[in-house]
């Protein structure tokens, strides 16, 4: 188990008891940008869910630093692992305040309130997803494309070793993903934050990430680097359209078009 800070050994699990997630087995290595790239439908928020103790698996289990998930305290989780899901509910309260509630889990015993040192993260995190000047608006007030940011950046302000994202740059503007997906590279890269990232778009993934997961129903179909997994023809299949084979001139990385 040296060197792997999460792992999935065998789940299952069905929403109202019918089965769908099957056979998952996932290694993440510490300090891996792992992408999870497939169809909608194909189980990726579930798989992200029951990775970050969202779901129970109804078999099998989850590995948070080689213990099980299920016999670590909330707080346990949050200090190890954060998580930026999909539409997560949101308190009436500012963007300064949400990030704030990152620290928490790093309280010590007998903390009421946030240290100067706890506020001087929440403000680097604001700074690092380029929000700061927001941080007084009301959080209900945020276009989708800020709440996003604003749920990375209170992840950020968790100083967690694992950050689990789930389709974190579908709602941004090309120039915020792309600023948020360097942001990302960077910390993966200089501070050794792993990163596993439901990504919407295979070619971003193939860009970004040392290895991808592709699921289909339910099940991975495939884990490897970016040049073995964005096969066209097995991609093509599992998204139900035609493929074509291209490499990104700067990066040299692989790249997919779809055949209109
Ligand atoms: P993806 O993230 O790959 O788009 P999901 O994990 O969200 O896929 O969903 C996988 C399948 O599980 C879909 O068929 C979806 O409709 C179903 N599903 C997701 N959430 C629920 C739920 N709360 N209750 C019942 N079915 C669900």
């Amino acid at each position: 188990m040296e060197g792997i800070i999460l792992a999935a050994k065998n789940l299952f699990y069905g929403y109202n008891r019918v089965p769908f997630i099957s056979e998952v087995n996932l290694e993440i290595r510490e300090g891996e940008f792992l992408g999870i790239v497939g169809p909608n439908g194909a189980g990726k928020s579930t798989l992200l869910k029951l990775l970050s103790r969202a779901l129970k698996p109804d078999k099998g289990r989850v590995l948070l630093k080689g213990r099980d998930i299920f016999s670590l305290s909330p707080r346990e989780v949050a200090c190890t692992m954060a998580v930026v899901s999909q539409n997560p509910p949101l308190p009436e309260m500012t963007v300064e305040e949400f990030v704030l509630l990152g620290r928490i889990p790093h309280y010590r015993r007998f903390q009421l309130f946030e240290t100067r040192g706890d506020r001087e993260i929440a403000e680097e995190s604001l700074k690092k997803v380029g929000i700061y000047a927001l941080r007084n608006r009301p959080l209900q007030s945020l276009s989708g494309g800020e709440r996003r940011l604003a749920l990375l950046a209170r992840a950020l302000c968790q100083e967690p070793e694992i950050l689990l994202l789930d389709e974190l740059t579908a709602h941004l503007d090309v120039a915020r993903e792309i600023k948020i997906l360097k942001l990302l590279k960077n910390l993966n890269r200089e501070n050794g934050l792993t990163v596993v990232a439901v990504l919407h778009h295979f070619n971003a993934a193939s860009e970004l990430c040392d290895r991808l997961v592709l699921m289909g129903k339910g099940r991975i179909l495939a884990d490897g680097p970016p040049e073995e997994v964005m096969d066209p023809e097995r991609l093509g299949e599992v998204f139900g359209v035609k493929l074509l084979s291209l490499k990104n001139p700067v990066s040299g990385k692989p790249y997919l078009v779809p055949k209109i």
